[in-house]
């Protein structure tokens, strides 16, 4: 039993992986020398959530350990800091991602790329709790408390509502658009139009690239034109495929099911990458003869580091770029995981948290 002093807050728990998020409490711990407290305002809904509520990873030894409080797209304000704390003060903005800590001292961490921390970094939620005991919990609560190193800035003028999914959604779209060189002269894929897919749609346009958006949905094709996207390709359709045969040189798969990713990589030019950011709950069956013939690459990417995500949210604020969000209270969030799941939603659900206390 830890000894850390900690307080009662309210959240949002599944407490496996058939039962629905109901109300649940939850202790945080009293910011210790180097901690923030913040209020939360927002958090956004991400499929991950989802994903680990229902332990759809399991498969891949990425168990959920219940009761799970989902949430890693977190704005608040400051409401305390402890005495060692620097880059914040109470009343600030202030916002947390998929991290809360991790070793750093790893070759990893000491490249600031603590997503990749070889000793496990602790994520925002499902990870071991070094300070209380058991495991961390996430965003759909009404506060946290995070090592300011962990802890980002937003930029003044943006919507809070609408910068929350940047902290996931965002950062995992933008590193590796950003590691793999996409720019003016580029041609980009971005593979499904969800919450990931629409922010990977803004950043790759933003970055000046020719942006090719591969969507299930014709529905969606008028809302992927105005996010940013040259051409669509209704992915079902072989004969709107073969017209880009080898022709991309990136590819951003964001797609959250089981589907067939031979039909993209065939679309690479010599040497060019599917990079995999969605995460299926089954292993994707990968054709040899695809890879071989061109050169061709498939790799995987996963969120970015606490520099990168500042870089990421400071070039939201330069280039205006936010999230397409549909605000919901805490009450809705069971139903908004069947309406993500039926790709209806534009694009990111956003709790917002004071209804939690309604
Ligand atoms: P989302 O909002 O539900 O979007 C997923 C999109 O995938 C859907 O909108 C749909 O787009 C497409 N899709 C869904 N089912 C499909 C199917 N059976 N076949 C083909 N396309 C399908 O989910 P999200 O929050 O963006 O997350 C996407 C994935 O990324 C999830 O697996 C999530 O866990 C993962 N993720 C990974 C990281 C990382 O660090 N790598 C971080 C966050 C999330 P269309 O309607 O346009 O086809
Ligand atoms: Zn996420």
């Amino acid at each position: 039993m830890s000894t850390t002093a900690s307080r009662p807050a309210r959240a949002y728990a599944a407490q496996s992986a058939e039962s629905p998020l109901a109300p649940f409490g939850i202790r945080r711990r009293a910011p210790t020398a180097h901690d923030v407290a913040i209020e939360i305002l927002y958090c956004g809904v991400c499929h991950s959530d989802l994903h680990l509520c229902r332990n759809e990873w399991a498969e891949s030894n990425f168990n959920a350990v219940y009761p799970v409080v989902p949430g890693h797209e977190i704005v608040g304000r400051v409401v305390e800091v402890g005495p060692a704390v620097t880059r914040f003060k109470k009343g600030d903005i202030a916002a947390v991602g998929c991290m809360v800590d991790s070793c750093g001292t790893c070759p990893s961490c000491n490249k600031g790329m603590e997503q990749y921390c070889e000793t496990g970094f602790t994520l925002t939620y499902n990870s071991p709790d070094k300070h209380l005991g058991g495991v961390t919990y996430g965003g759909y609560s009404e506060s946290v408390v995070v090592d300011e190193a962990f802890v980002l800035k937003v930029p003044p003028h943006l919507d809070l509502a609408a910068a929350a999914p940047l902290l996931c959604a965002g950062i995992t779209t933008y590193s590796p658009l950003r590691h793999w060189n996409v720019g003016p002269g580029k041609k980009v894929g971005i593979v499904g139009l969800g919450g990931l897919g629409h922010m990977g749609v803004k950043f790759a346009r933003a970055m000046g690239a020719h942006v090719v958006v591969f969507t299930t949905s014709p529905h969606k094709s008028e809302d992927a034109r105005r996010l940013g996207a040259d051409e669509v390709v209704i992915s079902s359709d072989a004969a709107q495929m073969g017209k880009h045969f080898r022709s991309f040189d990136f590819i951003l798969d964001a797609v959250s099911a089981k589907h067939d990713v031979n039909a993209f990589v065939q679309l690479l030019r010599l040497d060019g990458t599917l990079t995999m950011v969605g995460a299926p709950e089954k292993p994707l069956p990968v054709q040899v003869f695809n890879l071989l013939m061109a050169r061709r690459q498939i790799a995987g990417s996963s969120i970015g580091g606490i520099a990168e995500t500042q870089e990421m949210l400071d070039f939201c604020g330069e280039h205006n770029v936010v999230s397409d969000v549909e605000v919901i209270a805490i009450q809705e969030i069971n139903a908004a995981y069947e309406r993500m799941l039926k790709g209806d939603v534009k694009y990111r659900f956003v709790i917002d948290m004071a209804s939690l206390k309604g």
